[in-house]
């Protein structure tokens, strides 16, 4: 399918998730997620209208780059090694796999303005899922003050594989929960007032719990 059919889909999806829970649509941001696709279908991508698009290792994000450069939004969603920062830095708006100090350290050195983060968080505890676990967030992001080319937009989260619906929303609900506790600090660095959670499986539900980035990959971008 191409993918602007495959986006008419997502819109009315969206649109639909935005009607249940009293949301405006033009608040949710796609990030259509190109890993697994090829730079053409990328190139597509941005033909049908999408802004953002989002990569999770460094080399996929430099070899579209090479190509499209700074036609969409770059966005960095995968765990990031310290020692990549600097391949990525002068190329992406928004890192979402923030998690821990040493990584903020490098962006902070390495970025010449400030860079859109968001926060990882482990809202499951899930073993296998990056971020931070949600007793520690407040905490971190405190230590961010100093570090001027970090600014905290949101909050991410990587929700379990699972088709439990109520067991998802507890996941984003959590996640909501902090995120308004940490722009209510009215912090600069920190605004905190953006959600990015939800993919291919649960976006609807992520929107209906308050996302505003969602990070769609197979369902609008895949080859089927
Ligand atoms: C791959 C990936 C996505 C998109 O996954 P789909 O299920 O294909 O939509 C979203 N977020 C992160 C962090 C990813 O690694």
């Amino acid at each position: 399918m191409k993918v602007s059919e495959k986006l008419n889909i997502i819109q009315e999806n969206i649109n639909k998730a935005c009607e249940q829970s009293g949301r405006a649509a033009e608040h949710i941001n796609v990030v259509a997620v190109t890993k697994y696709v090829s730079v053409e279908r990328a190139e597509e991508t941005l033909e049908a209208g999408v802004l953002h698009l989002g990569e999770n290792r460094d080399e996929g994000l430099v070899s579209k780059w090479e190509v499209l450069k700074d036609k969409p939004l770059w966005h960095f969603i995968g765990s990031l090694q310290t020692r990549k920062v600097k391949n990525i830095i002068d190329k992406v708006s928004y890192i979402h796999s923030l998690d821990r100090l040493s990584l903020a350290k490098e962006i902070h050195k390495r970025a010449d303005k400030p860079v859109s983060c968001f926060v990882q968080v482990n809202v499951s505890g899930e073993d296998s899922k990056h971020g931070l676990s949600p007793s520690a967030v407040k905490e971190f992001i405190f230590q961010l003050e100093e570090l001027t080319n970090i600014h905290v937009v949101g909050l991410m989260t990587m929700a379990p594989y699972t088709d439990d619906e109520p067991y998802l929303r507890s996941c984003f609900r959590k996640l909501k929960a902090m995120q308004e506790e940490i722009s209510s600090l009215n912090l600069s660095y920190a605004p905190c007032t953006e959600l990015s959670m939800g993919m291919s499986n649960d976006y609807m539900i992520a929107i209906e719990e308050g996302a505003t980035f969602v990070r769609i990959g197979t369902a609008l971008v895949g080859n089927d």
